[in-house]
């Protein structure tokens, strides 16, 4: 019966030791996947300093991928500022002269009701 004990006891030590190590593996492969993504930043940093130095024409079908999608930002962009503007617009309340959104029909702070001021 000793030996049925040792054994028990040599199994469990054994998986405890497979359990750190599978832990010091995952600690590791989750090191080095931060690192890989560390890496990727610079290299993309590396990459738009290059193409920003000597243009996209010089990367072939990655150049003309980046410049259609360049293209797209800038027409998303164009169409920002109207909307921005819009949820930018704020009412400054006469009684308190806190800034409640421009849609707000009394002052949030005070309850002061604001005049329609259609402009
Ligand atoms: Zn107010």
């Amino acid at each position: 019966m000793g030996d049925f004990l040792g054994d028990l006891k040599k199994g469990l030590n054994k998986s405890v030791e497979d359990l750190n190590k599978s832990v010091k593996t995952l600690e590791i492969q989750s090191k080095i996947s931060s690192l890989k993504k560390d890496a990727d930043a610079v290299y993309a940093e590396i990459g738009k300093r290059a193409v920003e130095e000597s243009g996209p024409e010089k990367y072939g079908e990655l150049g003309d991928k980046l410049q259609i999608i360049l293209a797209e930002i800038r027409t998303e962009e164009e169409k920002l500022p109207a909307d921005a503007a819009e949820t930018k617009k704020t009412k400054t309340c006469p009684g308190c002269s806190a800034e409640n959104p421009g849609d707000a029909r009394f002052c949030s702070c005070c309850g002061e009701m604001f005049e329609d001021q259609n402009p």
